[in-house]
């Protein structure tokens, strides 16, 4: 067998991905810094006089939320008018870190992409452009709590907690100063819509952070919802991976393993969050027999890059979560410094197309306006559609003919 022309594909194809195994090994991931973050973790621990106990209780770690510009600036560092900008910021726009993820953070980094996506800048204060409720989803919502854009799944909103409040939040009309999770009789009028509604298979439980519910009112939603017949699957929408690692308890994982098919779709948006603890947590819950999904958003300054993209969709199937969307930043009042032009989004996705293993790639989504659903934005592969042959671009760019017929 001759295999000169395959040893020199085989050399070709190293070259496409040169660039990126030369710059790999410097993103930093949450496994790179986990030195730097379990001192940081000592420190904010020993600030707040808790035990090592108390660090891995996830209501502890809610209960110490950081929302308090003095506070954070004995852990962060921060000049005079960065701190006076975090107040200002924080009389329009709520915001609080648990010390879990606060821990994740640079102290000396203003541009770290933790710092970015959790701590209050005056360029949320002063951004006029944008929309509070661009989705309309006071339009979708046909019983309490629910929100519907599509035949056969949707949502219902199970509390407006979260352990930290991401700067970029598209959703932060409903973040109030109060933390509030919907009530009993809300929720039971939710349900009684899904149970009278056959054509829903399909019910995302999400808020605010679907984890921040106790394990009974959980079960007792799950429970519900598997009495219904028509309901085949059902969903969590929460970032507690990311955000809290510690809610992840074995207690949770029983719970969750007597209601499956559960999926739950978690929000990391940049490999320094995927840490050991988030590994733990991701496994515990893939061991326990769900499947997990990333949504990432596309953020300027954080993961806008192809090469940080590539490396998080990597870093993610390492620890079994499966990329699933990423999402165009939507026009919400007080988050347009994080907006990209839609390009952008385009070129990462072919970037990762052929590049890396076809299950790190998510699908590009555009929110169409007024609710109208999530629109996919593809990379164009198909050049021409004629009657009897087609011509394609393949992903290292070259122009192919392809016969197109049935026999
Ligand atoms: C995103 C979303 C869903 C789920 O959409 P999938 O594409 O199936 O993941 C369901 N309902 C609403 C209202 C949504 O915004």
């Amino acid at each position: 067998m001759d295999r000169t022309t395959a040893l020199k594909r085989a050399e070709e194809l190293k070259k496409t991905i040169a660039d990126y195994l030369a710059i790999k090994d410097t993103i930093a991931t949450g496994f790179s810094r986990w030195g730097k973050i379990r001192e940081r973790q000592e420190k904010i621990r020993e600030l707040l006089g808790a035990s090592e106990k108390d660090w891995f209780n996830w209501r502890w770690q809610i209960r110490h939320r950081i929302n308090d510009g003095e506070m954070l600036a004995r852990v962060i560092n921060l000049s005079p008018r960065e701190l006076e900008e975090i107040k200002l910021t924080g009389s329009k726009f709520r915001w609080g870190i648990v010390p879990y993820y606060l821990s994740l953070i640079d102290p000396d980094d203003e541009k770290d992409p933790v710092r970015l996506q959790s701590i209050p800048s005056a360029r949320e204060y002063y951004d006029c452009t944008g929309e509070l409720d661009p989705m309309d989803e006071e339009l979708t919502s046909p019983a309490p709590a629910i929100t519907r854009r599509y035949p056969d799944r949707l949502i219902i909103n199970v509390t407006n907690q979260c352990p930290m409040y991401c700067r970029h939040c598209q959703r932060r009309r409903n973040i109030g100063e109060v933390d509030r999770h919907t009530g009993r009789s809300d929720l039971k009028v939710a349900l009684e819509y899904v149970a009278g509604n056959p054509e829903i298979r399909d019910v995302l439980l999400t808020g605010g952070d679907a984890l921040m519910l106790s394990d009974d009112t959980l079960e007792w939603l799950l429970s519900e919802l598997d009495k219904i017949p028509h309901v085949e699957i059902k969903r969590l929408g929460t970032r507690v991976p990311v955000s809290l690692p510690y809610r992840v308890t074995r207690n949770l994982c029983r719970m969750l393993s007597k209601h499956l098919p559960l999926y739950v779709n978690t929000h990391f948006n940049h490999p320094l969050e995927i840490t050991p603890d988030a590994q733990e947590a991701c496994l515990d819950l893939a061991r326990c027999g769900i499947n997990l999904g990333n949504q990432a958003v596309l953020l300027k300054g954080i993961n806008n890059d192809p090469m940080v993209m590539r490396k998080l969709n990597q870093e993610l199937l390492r620890i079994m979560v499966r990329p699933y969307y990423i999402f165009h930043a939507k026009n919400v009042q007080g988050t347009s410094h994080f907006r990209t032009r839609v390009e952008e989004g385009i070129e990462i996705m072919e970037k990762l197309r052929g590049y890396t293993s076809g299950l790190a790639i998510p699908t590009y989504i555009v929110n169409a306006p007024h609710g109208y659903g999530k629109t996919p934005m593809l990379a164009e592969y198909l050049i021409s559609l004629g009657k009897n042959k087609v011509v394609i671009r393949t992903w290292e760019n070259r122009i192919m003919e392809y016969e197109n017929s049935e026999e």
